[in-house]
């Protein structure tokens, strides 16, 4: 696991979270191949079976909002601006109220993907005065979280960081400036299709829809 960086999860909490996501199904092990990246995977994971059960879903959103209070990020928070936790579409939701209620946000909203690009619900409205924690339940190659920070970013709101339960990406690169965080790094474990030794050993390969 390696040495601990103030601005990553501890050990426990590492350890605590894979915990969660094995006893909940949340972590699919087998043989999976993800549209977006054309790549197979031998781990899948499905947090939003984690985030159905309140106990677990606090302990694992708690502990990415100690993340980003021990990465000193919050500070940057200016107190004549309002605070903003927001969660791109629907599996991030329980994350941005778990977080937001723990970190103590002025306000908790999600965005919707909508044609060309993103939006809020109607009357529903970010401007320069909101610094965004921008939360998602896992990442996978980071262009809906890229993409929907620069929409965040279009409307004058600042996006001072970005925090998941799980990073898949291989490096944990910022976000245009805005640092992330996570609890679990897993970029271990995929294949490019013709190199696959699941595929060599004739695993059934499962096919999931897209997801970014
Ligand atoms: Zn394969």
């Amino acid at each position: 696991m390696g040495k601990v960086e103030p601005y990553y999860a501890t050990e426990a909490e590492v350890e605590r979270a894979w915990h969660i996501l094995r006893s909940t199904g949340a972590l699919k092990e087998g043989h999976f191949r993800l549209p977006r990246t054309k790549l197979h995977y031998e781990r899948f994971f499905q947090v939003p079976l984690a985030l159905q059960n309140s106990r677990d879903a606090r302990i694992l959103c708690v502990s990415l909002g100690r993340v980003l209070r021990r990465s000193g990020i919050l500070y940057r928070l200016k107190k004549d601006k309002r605070f903003t936790v927001i969660a791109p579409m629907d599996a991030g939701i329980p994350v941005a109220f778990w977080m937001g209620e723990h970190l103590d946000a002025d306000r908790i909203l999600w965005a919707n993907r909508i044609e060309n690009g993103w939006g809020f619900r109607p009357f529903i409205e970010i401007d320069e005065d909101d610094q965004v924690i921008l939360v998602d339940d896992a990442v996978l190659t980071g262009e809906t979280l890229a993409s929907v920070a620069d929409y965040i970013r279009s409307k004058g709101s600042s996006v001072v960081a970005v925090a998941t339960i799980v990073d898949r990406r291989e490096q944990r690169d910022d976000f245009d400036g805005s640092p992330s965080y996570c609890l679990i790094h897993e970029k271990g474990g995929k294949h490019r299709p013709k190199t696959c030794p699941m595929c060599e050993e004739g695993v059934e390969l499962v096919e999931l829809t897209p997801q970014a």
